[in-house]
């Protein structure tokens, strides 16, 4: 069994004191790929050195994460739009609307959205995407950029049955996390009637710590949570699970 972890902030400060420790826990799981979503121009050296320390699993992405589209965003996209042309990334990512943290930026999170799209178009990537209170705008960019080099993950997906049926008719994979496990989490409520080719798995750490760890720093171990739910759902074995939404990665990111 080899589980892949999607979408996880390995460089995060939040793994500062035992990052090493806290991934050999994963490996000693079998959680083995990991896929990791850029933020800003501030952790692109530290997700150099991730890879760097252990370059057989993880994948790195580049991207300009919505709710750190400021002021100086079009100096961040042009490192973006630099890195890509220098060096291998597996998806442009993590990028998207948040409009939870600051609605004031709506325009500029839209540019930059479009703007990272058609990046990954030319480097035929798929996209990561993040969505916070921003279905409707999300979709709304998605319905104008829709192609069939467009492709990617609706990371942390938390929409309605419908909603994911229109992320699926977008070439998005699900990235179902910790918020599957969670009691009002209400995607648990759907999620078995859209079939598994559609799922990824994630953790989103250091976020989204699934139940029982709810509230703590999440770390990439505890994507078995995920696991042990979704075999609940889908009524199937972890290993069955696990195997399905490995191959789904390697669908996406080519590797
Ligand atoms: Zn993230």
């Amino acid at each position: 069994m080899i589980v892949t972890d999607t979408h996880t902030h390995l460089y995060s400060e939040a793994f500062n004191d035992d990052r090493n420790d806290m991934i050999k826990r994963a490996l000693d799981e079998n959680i083995s790929r990991f896929f990791i979503p850029a933020i800003d121009s501030t952790y692109t050296e530290a997700m150099f050195q991730l890879e760097r320390d252990y370059p057989n699993h993880v994948f790195l992405m580049m991207g300009l994460h919505p709710t750190h589209v400021k002021d100086n965003y079009k100096d961040e996209l042009k490192h973006v739009e630099d890195m890509l042309s220098k060096r291998k990334f597996y998806a442009v990512g993590e990028i998207g609307i948040d409009l939870y943290w600051d609605k004031s930026t709506l325009k500029i999170q839209q540019e930059a959205f479009k703007y990272q799209i058609q990046l990954a178009k030319k480097h035929k990537l798929p996209i990561a995407i993040h969505c916070r209170e921003a279905f409707d705008e999300i979709f709304e960019v998605l319905e104008t950029e829709k192609s069939d080099d467009l492709f990617g993950i609706f990371h942390c997906f938390t929409g309605t049955l419908e909603q994911a049926h229109q992320a699926i008719s977008y070439n998005m994979k699900l990235g179902i996390g910790g918020v599957i496990t969670f009691k009002n989490g209400k995607i648990d409520q759907f999620l078995k009637e859209i079939d598994l080719k559609h799922i990824v798995l994630e953790t989103d750490a250091p976020y989204l710590a699934p139940v029982p760890f709810r509230g703590k720093r999440n770390e990439s171990v505890y994507i078995i949570k995920v696991l042990e739910k979704l075999s609940e759902l889908y009524n199937m074995p972890s290993k069955d699970i696990a195997e399905i939404t490995t191959q789904n990665s390697k669908d996406i990111f080519k590797i």
